[in-house]
């Protein structure tokens, strides 16, 4: 079943932009939409839209119940369909254990941007097809028995790009860490800095990466687990400063994309380049964790991790 829509929301918002497309929305009711028999394709009625999911790696029909019980990973091919923050939460922490910092922090639209759209109605259109409202999710919770200061971001949210509040929700979640004495553990996603703040989103990458160097001189771990996509100002920033880098299968991990960099450097790329598979080889992630194990293994190496630091304090 489709997420209904609120359609009376829409004529203030839609106003501003140019486009044609309020029409389009204003006729969503079930009135208008029942006669769509049109589009020509008969067979696929025999499968109910949006019960199933096609893996694009290995073809296999995915009952999409059976895909989120398995933490959207394909149980055939083991690839990994793109998850969002809360359900990454909910699978790792202990139930009823998470304490969600900062949910109300939201961004300004300080260099009012407008290009083909607003970065406001950039911004309300993504409050209302996530139900966030930024590209990360911070808070407190227990992985295991280890309480941890959790960051997790969301490439659906403007394709996980990071502006002010993603900077400033991780910072404060790293201070937190910090304060408190917990290990900082972040799984990202994200295209990199948010081009609609323009010099505020590179700030954040300093602002991170400050945060963890405070951290860092408290002798507390940080996990960094890279996830696909994890690029640009991200990758270049908090992504690639963990303690321990773990990453998931077959994530596309960089910072410029390929085509940038052969048009750069004048050289052939090797195969395989920018995917996790090519960095463990190469040095700069520590291992390849399924979706599926994370919790373990986190568990793991969290417990290991805080452990040898109780060791050396007493
Ligand atoms: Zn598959």
């Amino acid at each position: 079943m489709k997420p209904e829509k609120f359609p009376k929301k829409k004529p203030s918002v839609q106003a501003i932009d140019p486009t044609f497309s309020v029409p389009a929305l204003t006729g969503d009711t079930a009135f208008f939409k029942k006669p769509k028999i049109a589009s020509g394709k008969p067979r696929k009625k025999e499968i109910p839209e949006g019960l199933w999911t096609k893996c694009p790696k290995c073809s296999e029909m995915i009952f999409d119940r059976e895909l989120d019980e398995n933490l959207k990973v394909c149980p055939r091919c083991e690839h990994h369909f793109p998850i969002g923050a809360r359900e990454r939460i909910h699978a790792l922490v202990e139930t009823c254990s998470f304490q969600e910092m900062d949910a109300d922090l939201v961004s300004v639209d300080v260099l009012k941007f407008s290009g083909a759209a607003t970065y406001t109605s950039k911004l309300e259109a993504n409050y209302r097809n996530t139900g966030l409202t930024d590209a990360v999710v911070t808070g407190i919770g227990m992985i295991g028995t280890q309480r941890v200061a959790l960051g997790v971001m969301d490439f659906s949210f403007l394709g996980g790009s990071m502006g002010s509040v993603v900077g400033e929700k991780l910072t404060r979640l790293i201070e937190a860490g910090t304060d408190r004495r917990l290990p900082v553990v972040i799984i990202s996603s994200s295209g990199g800095a948010r081009m609609y703040e323009g010099m505020f989103s590179l700030m954040q990458m300093a602002k991170t990466s400050g945060a963890l160097a405070y951290h860092a001189a408290a002798r507390l771990p940080y996990i960094s687990v890279l996830t696909h996509p994890t690029t640009a100002g991200v990758m270049a920033s908090f992504a690639s400063l963990g303690d321990l880098i773990l990453a998931e299968p077959a994530a596309m991990i960089g910072f410029a994309g390929p085509r940038v960099i052969e048009a750069t450097t004048q050289a052939e790329l090797p195969p395989g380049f920018q995917t996790t598979e090519f960095l463990v080889e190469h040095g700069l992630i520590d291992a390849i964790v399924s979706r599926r194990e994370m919790r373990e293994r986190l568990k793991f190496y969290l417990e290991s991790m805080m452990s040898g630091l109780a060791g050396r304090a007493a």
